[in-house]
């Protein structure tokens, strides 16, 4: 089968899969998103949203967070790793907002990733969940999804991100890296996949290798 025809299996089965494919991080406006995605670096999205709740009815815009003493910030997100610099991130990012773009959140790739604590993923998952922009989101799940359905073998997530935007037509590409990404968690995890329940095993060059006694 050739590349094209698989990858639009694979995009269509994964979309019957999760059709809800919206981020797990509770989330209000464009502010709160940013925000949320910024705290939820080295931690999971079940903790940021325990957190949140109170952070954003403390501190509920881009002005009051600007305004926000860091121990303060630091007390309600210590459950998350990191909080000390999480806080600052956030507080220095705020004040961005509100100095350079009137308290909204910027859709540019360069302005996001401009902000304290957001990075080139964080910004694929705020551009795509709020104004459905194309952009591959390339996290830990993703990528091992990726090389073992072998539309990569790189491992930089850079390029892994490069790689798939030339793969996937631009309009899926926020539905492919949300989809792929719960796949990861639910049926390809890390060390011990569920390839016999797999919805992509047919397709699946790693399962063809697992079936032979090949490592994936
Ligand atoms: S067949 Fe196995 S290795 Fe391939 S995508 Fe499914 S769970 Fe992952």
């Amino acid at each position: 089968m050739d590349m094209d025809k698989r990858i639009l299996q694979i995009m269509d089965i994964l979309k019957k899969e999760f059709p809800n494919f919206q981020t797990l991080l509770n989330y209000k406006n464009d502010f709160e998103l940013s925000a949320c995605v910024a705290l939820s670096a080295q931690t999971t999205d079940a903790s940021v949203n325990k957190a949140t709740p109170e952070l954003f009815r403390r501190w509920p815009t881009p002005a009051a967070l600007a305004a926000a003493r860091q121990s303060e910030v630091e007390e309600v997100i210590h459950s998350l790793g990191f909080f000390r610099q999480k806080a600052k991130n956030l507080i220095a990012a705020s004040r961005m907002l509100v100095e350079k773009y009137g308290g909204k959140v910027p859709w540019e790739m360069d302005e996001l990733t401009a902000l304290p604590g957001i990075g080139r993923k964080s910004a694929n998952v705020i551009r795509g969940h709020l104004w459905n922009l194309p952009g591959i989101i390339v996290d830990t799940h993703f990528g091992r999804v990726c090389r073992r359905l072998e539309l990569t073998a790189q491992t930089d997530p850079v390029k892994v991100e490069m790689e798939l935007m030339r793969l996937i037509p631009e309009e899926r590409q926020h539905e492919f890296s949300m989809t792929a990404n719960f796949h990861g968690r639910k049926y390809c995890m890390s060390r011990k996949p569920n390839c016999a329940d797999c919805p992509l095993a047919e397709l699946c060059p790693s399962r063809i290798h697992r079936t032979s006694k090949k490592p994936i």
